[in-house]
């Protein structure tokens, strides 16, 4: 008979001898169940009724389906590589335990005011005092205070992690508050490090704060990762995403890694001694544009809010030594379908910087690795061969009565918010409706900030249009000409 692995929750693991998986021997789910309560008789009455019955609050699958919805139900059939689960409610509560001194020898101490605001942690026999003390003594990195370092700081500085180093040179932007939420409305125009060093000593006045107000580079990414033990990456772009997974790998950090992207998101723990890096899954980024950016694309606000409290979670996992962390896995959530999904990740041995062979021994210049081009000057007069035209300019012609075809390519919704009066065409239409444009008047592109109109006007200036590129999009136009025009 094969073996199958029952993985036991945690309420239940104190009647299965404290374990968290238990093996046996049997030919069909209600043959291995049979199997765990004969070796485990107390967690019998646990999962059953009197007369026999699973009880209500218990599910119980196999992989990933609940067997009521399997045909056979427990009289299915089990293979090797099965794993039964059983899933009960749980009520969120936490049991009444016996705390017990831990001599912890250079440990920092708590004070009776720490320990009252532990006092849950304190219960938990994974984390006592012990645990808490080693929060206590951890130094962990933010990268980037936005939408995943917001609940990420939040929680770890609620957690009691003794020191936080926070790392970004952002201001707090209106847009940002639908997610960002450890920066309020009064903070827009601030620094987002002394917003969120102000929620942080407010929440939790134990602990220390380092901010680093800077962007990281290739060039100070070793300095600030020396002194922190463990590193989260709250990021939102692949050059600072690489740098990140490269100086964790070359300074032997983990790097508890989350990323979003509209209703999705991913979070894994990379760059372990054991497991793999980012760079094993993802050897090279995508192609500049490819990926659309939070900004431009658009995320669920309350989306970071579930990844950043993934990593949260690692990172405290990581601190205490307990439970199985993410390495090794990419977990997939998809908040639309409401599913979480988990995929095996393995160690490349040839990988370019963690593999038997590296061939990244230093950080390297991750802008042109991502293959993004410098930031054009501002006022530039010509990117790949395409005119920019300023807003202030483009408003002097067309208000001289210039004859300009303002061709606006941004998506329908968007158009829907604001509007400059510009003929809607957006980007991944425009070859097959190119025909709707004349090519003998002067094509003036606009989009929301500029980088897609760019593309539009690349390809038609190709198909022989005569064309200018809208320099800051309707972005800039609401800034500079008509604030009237909302900003979103
Ligand atoms: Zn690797």
């Amino acid at each position: 008979m094969p073996p199958v692995k029952i993985h036991i929750p945690t309420p239940l693991r104190q009647f299965a001898g404290k374990q968290a998986t238990v093996t046996v021997e049997a030919a069909t789910v209600g043959e291995a169940l049979e199997e765990l309560t004969l070796s485990h008789p107390e967690l019998k009455k646990q999962l059953y009724s009197e007369d026999g019955k699973l009880r209500a609050f218990v599910n119980l699958y196999l992989n990933d389906e609940d067997i009521r919805y399997l045909s056979e139900k427990e009289n299915t059939a089990v293979k090797e590589s099965d794993s039964l689960s059983i899933i009960p409610s749980i009520a969120g509560g936490s049991e009444m335990a016996t705390l017990t001194e831990v001599p912890a020898t250079g440990m920092p101490s708590l004070n009776n005011d720490e320990i009252a605001r532990y006092s849950r942690h304190l219960l938990l026999p994974e984390v006592g005092m012990e645990g808490q003390q080693k929060l206590k003594a951890a130094r962990v990195l933010c990268v980037g205070t936005g939408g995943l370092g917001s609940p990420l700081a939040f929680y770890l500085a609620a957690a009691g992690v003794g020191t936080l180093g926070l790392v970004d040179f952002d201001v707090v932007d209106s847009s940002n508050l639908q997610r960002q939420i450890i920066h309020s409305t009064k903070d827009v125009g601030r620094l987002k490090l002394d917003s969120a060093e102000e929620k942080l000593k407010a929440l939790n006045p134990y602990m220390n704060i380092v901010k680093f107000n800077t962007m990281l580079l290739s060039a100070n990414a070793m300095e600030i990762f020396k002194d922190f033990d463990i590193v989260a990456d709250g990021t939102d772009n692949f050059p600072t995403r690489y740098l990140v997974n490269d100086a964790c790998v070359l300074s032997g950090k983990p790097n508890v890694y989350g990323s979003i992207f509209r209703f999705e998101g991913q979070a894994s723990v990379f760059a372990t001694e054991e497991g793999p890096c980012y760079r094993c899954l993802y050897p090279e980024p995508p192609p500049p544009g490819l990926v659309p950016s939070c900004a431009e694309g658009g995320v669920l606000g309350i989306l970071p809010g579930l990844v950043g409290v993934i990593q949260a979670t690692e990172v405290i996992k990581l601190i205490l030594g307990a439970g199985e962390p993410l390495i090794g896995r990419l977990l997939l959530v998809d908040s639309l379908g409401m599913r979480f999904r988990e995929l095996k990740l393995r160690k490349n041995p040839d990988c370019p910087v963690c593999g038997t062979h590296p061939t990244v021994t230093a950080l390297i210049d991750y802008e042109q690795f991502c293959g993004i081009q410098p930031a054009p000057a501002p006022g530039a007069a010509k990117i790949n061969g395409i005119e920019q035209l300023d807003v202030t300019s483009f408003k002097q012609q067309r208000d001289a009565g210039k004859d300009l075809f303002l061709l606006d390519v941004r998506e329908p919704h968007e158009y829907k918010i604001a509007q400059i009066g510009g003929y809607l065409i957006p980007l991944g239409d425009l070859q097959k409706r190119v025909s709707e444009l004349d090519s003998s008047r002067e094509i003036v592109v606009h989009c929301k900030s500029g980088g897609r109109s760019q593309k539009a006007a690349e390809f038609l200036q190709q198909a022989g249009f005569k064309v200018k590129n809208l320099a800051g999009g309707i972005g800039a136009w609401s800034d500079q000409v008509d604030p009237k025009v909302p900003k979103y």
